[in-house]
């Protein structure tokens, strides 16, 4: 996944759950459908996040 840049994959999501992610405490959760299926999971977006898919070690 670290190989998409990010704007591309904020393409597969849609808003998520209106609460705040557990790690990072930002309302930055959305929905992530795994191009190709409809497989639903909910991500945090915020790139300084470690729990996050789009988190980047700088
Ligand atoms: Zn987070």
């Amino acid at each position: 996944m670290t190989s998409s840049p990010f704007n591309e994959l904020l393409k597969y999501t849609k808003p998520g759950p209106k609460r705040r992610c557990t790690t990072c405490e930002t309302y930055s959760l959305r929905i992530y459908t795994e191009p190709g299926t409809l497989d639903e999971k909910v991500v945090c977006t915020n790139p300084a996040c470690r729990a996050s898919p789009f988190h980047r070690e700088e």
